[in-house]
């Protein structure tokens, strides 16, 4: 049965030619750049002038897609920012804190610590409270230090920590920073379009978000979403000119423009980006199709003995680590490149404790392409002479 199956896998993976995207390039199984639609990549083939009065009508439907997704039409203002993510999350930093603030950050991985960094870079007040890499966020533990520490004005928490692919209880996280009558920032990088975030159920002053990952348009532009009320406070906070989230929102309400030359392609990409996500059926849907793609990647790695780094149960649909095979022919750097000749590019590990690797389930993927991904992982494994499972037939 096994045996047919996995026959059924490689005639299919080969007939149809799913080891290749629409552009012949291998499928990203990272956590961004992520594998994206031919229209999107063809919305980028024009030029636009940043006064261009389609591209500003595109840029301001962006801008009202990303406050519906949150469900903060209303409420939140979203203000876009050139860069990859960490600029988007510095620029939250420096904006939404001020000299008289402190900020809280909630750490159990890479993105918990880089917020703690980029802190201490820019001199803004912070404590860190730290928890292990395999632990989600604590929200007693939370709770009670926020009682204990009225000088904390705002808290800042990953959603989904990539490094490790964690999914921190975020909805629980902002009852509590709410209870306590503090401030939330979020970074939900790898989350945003995913995994659902409504401000309502959720209570936030800011979220930053990508361009890329979840909502499958091109890397190179952040947002963040930030509460009409606390935005209007906001000003003079930023000492960087270019990081002013404050100065870029002000510009675009009075003008519709950007302060400096827009990525207009990627915006234009991210407008088709968010067309499908909306054809697709929405937030919903497509963590459904992540889920199916997890779960696929999830069960094959299992069956060849490999082990998730996570408990299932903290496990996001977004990326999972998995530990590196205790065995004399897996070398990371010769599997990467033998698996990318076949179609599949996969992530190196982030854990600060042990070795890993790391499969991504999001961009423009299928389920039959991640069936293809974990057959040409079979195949290597069995090219390479690596059987995990020997003690156990
Ligand atoms: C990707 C990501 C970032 C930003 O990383 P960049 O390399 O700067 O794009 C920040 N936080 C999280 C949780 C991420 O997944």
């Amino acid at each position: 049965m096994l045996l047919f199956s996995a026959l059924v896998a490689a005639m299919t993976c080969f007939t149809s030619h799913a080891s290749f995207s629409s552009s012949g390039d291998p499928w990203l199984l990272t956590p961004g750049p992520i594998t994206t639609s031919l229209t999107v990549k063809k919305a980028m083939l024009h030029d636009y002038g940043s006064r261009d009065s389609y591209f500003l009508r595109i840029n301001r439907d962006v801008l009202n897609r990303l406050l519906a997704i949150a469900n903060g039409i209303e409420t939140h203002v979203a203000v876009p920012l050139q860069g990859s993510g960490t600029f988007i999350v510095e620029a939250m930093l420096h904006t939404l804190i001020s000299e008289r603030d402190c900020v809280l950050i909630l750490s159990n991985g890479a993105y918990g610590q880089r917020m703690a960094k980029i802190c201490e870079k820019i001199g803004v007040r912070y404590q860190t409270m730290a928890f292990p890499e395999d632990t989600p966020i604590q929200t007693d533990l939370l709770r009670a230090y926020l009682s204990d520490h009225p000088e904390i004005s705002h808290v800042a928490a990953v959603y989904c920590e990539t490094s490790t692919g964690m999914l921190n209880p975020i909805q629980e996280i902002a009852r509590v920073v709410a209870e306590e009558k503090r401030k939330l920032l979020i970074d939900a990088m790898s989350a945003f379009g995913a995994l659902p975030l409504d401000s309502k159920l959720t209570p936030f002053d800011a979220v930053a978000l990508s361009s890329n990952k979840c909502l499958q348009g091109l890397p190179g532009c952040g947002f963040c979403i930030i509460r009409k009320s606390s935005m209007e406070q906001t000003k003079g906070n930023a000492k960087s000119l270019s990081l002013d989230l404050y100065d870029q929102w002000e510009r675009m309400e009075r003008t519709g423009q950007w302060r400096f030359t827009p990525p207009v392609q990627i915006i234009v990409a991210l407008h088709a980006a968010l067309e499908e996500l909306q054809t697709e059926g929405g937030v919903t849907a497509r963590e459904k199709r992540y889920r199916e793609n997890s779960e696929t990647v999830l069960q094959g790695m299992k069956q060849l003995g490999l082990k998730l780094y996570l408990s299932e149960e903290h496990q996001a649909p977004i990326i999972m680590t998995f530990l590196k095979p205790n065995h004399p022919n897996f070398d990371f750097t010769l599997f990467y490149n033998r698996l990318k000749e076949k179609g599949f590019v996969i992530y190196p590990g982030k854990l600060t404790t042990v070795e890993s690797f790391r499969i991504g389930c999001i961009g423009d993927i299928h389920q039959h392409q991640l069936k293809c991904a974990v057959h040409a992982i079979e195949e290597l494994f069995r090219e390479l002479n690596i059987n995990l499972n020997e003690e156990l037939v």
